[in-house]
């Protein structure tokens, strides 16, 4: 069984911490123990893992990608988006992450963050179990 979660984004780049709502469908899929995958089903936004405690790592992280993957280059996508395409490839679509006693084994300072390169849009997360 999937479980699809609806992210709203606000801004044309932005990592928006849904570990929560991850948590929410992981005990509503009443996974005991196996793993959660969480997949992207798109082309300009991923997911990633890192960390939630301190909110200025998702800033840097996004810093550093805007330097890597710059706005103005010679692209040849012609929907003018082959930034957020290419974001989308480095950071990748999905996670992987083991389940014990009903939650997810996050390290104390991991959080799952859904990464937009090309909003604001409306965006989807499949979770599904793996046991
Ligand atoms: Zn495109």
């Amino acid at each position: 069984m999937t479980k699809v979660v609806t992210v709203k984004t606000a801004s044309k780049t932005e990592l928006i911490d849904i570990t929560q709502e991850v948590r929410k469908a992981v005990r509503s899929l009443n996974i005991t123990d196996g793993i959660c995958m969480l997949y992207v089903p798109h082309t300009t936004a991923a997911i990633t893992i890192n960390e939630s405690a301190d909110p200025s790592v998702k800033f840097d992280i996004l810093m550093v990608l805007n330097q890597v993957v710059p706005w103005d280059a010679n692209y040849r996508h012609l929907e003018g988006n082959s930034p957020a395409h290419v974001k989308a490839t480095l950071i990748g679509p999905s996670e992987l992450i083991p389940v014990e006693g009903g939650e997810l084994r996050l390290g104390t300072w991991q959080g799952i963050f859904f990464c937009e390169f090309d909003g604001p849009r409306t965006r989807k997360v499949y979770i599904r179990s793996l046991e």
